[in-house]
């Protein structure tokens, strides 16, 4: 049986932060790909999806799948400079919400963009989903299920051979949210988890979690390991590792730093 290999290539909420005092954790938006085999699927196109079209150039890597949680455009920016979209022969297929192709191709126009989705070199085929539906694909079930999050977010589930891997950013943790969310991941291999907020500066109703409530997820739900992300674009690598340190008492629980590959 192959691993999955679980590459973080953006861990930054709302925007970018490409300045010094962010660039131990990162301080690219929401990327990260699961790998097994030769079949990539990668979860949003924040400004990490740069460094992770390069790697998919130098792997040779010809089709990939892509589930995107939501549009806030922390989510879409990395599509602006996205390389194997100028390669011939490249298949991308975008899995999104309803309505997810009328406004990617809005968005990839003029006046915010010179090019449109047809004059790409690589092929872009998209795919419209029901949050609660499930779907294959390749040799991974993925499911889904609605995020708490202002406009909606889509939440991802990966199962093949026993092991099993959850996306969940971009979704507030109120209890009923705690409650769905349990069932959804229980016995996961590996979370990622909307670590927006600590306690202290948590905001009701701006649809972000912190990692204290992914640690009770995990214990509730017997998840393995709970992966931290989508960090608030203040906290630097300073106040991050404070937190780590605190947070990371338990097992559990990592922060997420780009360059980061962990394996089930
Ligand atoms: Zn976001
Ligand atoms: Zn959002």
């Amino acid at each position: 049986m192959q691993d999955w290999e679980i590459s973080v290539w953006g861990v930054r909420g709302s925007a970018p932060v490409p300045s010094k005092e962010f660039m131990e954790y990162g301080g690219n938006t929401s990327c990260f790909s699961v790998k097994r085999e030769n079949h990539v699927i990668i979860f949003d196109m924040g400004t990490g999806l740069t460094r992770l079209g390069r790697e998919l150039i130098k792997q040779k890597i010809m089709r990939f799948d892509v589930l995107l949680s939501h549009l806030h455009i922390d989510h879409l920016l990395g599509l602006f400079s996205f390389q194997p979209l100028f390669c011939p022969g490249i298949e991308m297929h975008i899995y999104g919400r309803i309505g997810l192709e009328e406004d990617i191709r809005k968005l990839l126009s003029p006046p915010w963009y010179p090019l449109g989705v047809e004059d790409f070199s690589a092929k872009i085929h998209f795919h419209e989903i029901e949050p609660e539906k499930s779907f294959h694909l390749g040799e991974f079930l993925v499911s889904t299920i609605k995020g708490n999050h202002p406009n909606g977010s889509i939440l991802y589930r990966l199962d093949s051979d026993g092991e099993s891997f959850v996306y969940a950013l971009d979704c507030e943790c109120d209890r009923e949210t705690f409650l769905q969310l349990s069932e959804f991941a229980y016995g996961s291999d590996l979370m990622v988890w909307d670590s927006y907020f600590i306690e202290k500066d948590f905001k009701k109703g701006w649809g972000h979690s912190t990692w204290k409530q992914g640690i009770e997820i995990a214990q509730e739900a017997n998840i393995g390991r709970v992966l931290m992300a989508h960090y608030h674009s203040e906290y630097t690598d300073i106040f991050l590792r404070e937190q780590e340190n605190i947070a990371c008492k338990d097992k559990i629980c990592i922060f997420s730093k780009e360059g980061m590959t962990l394996r089930i």
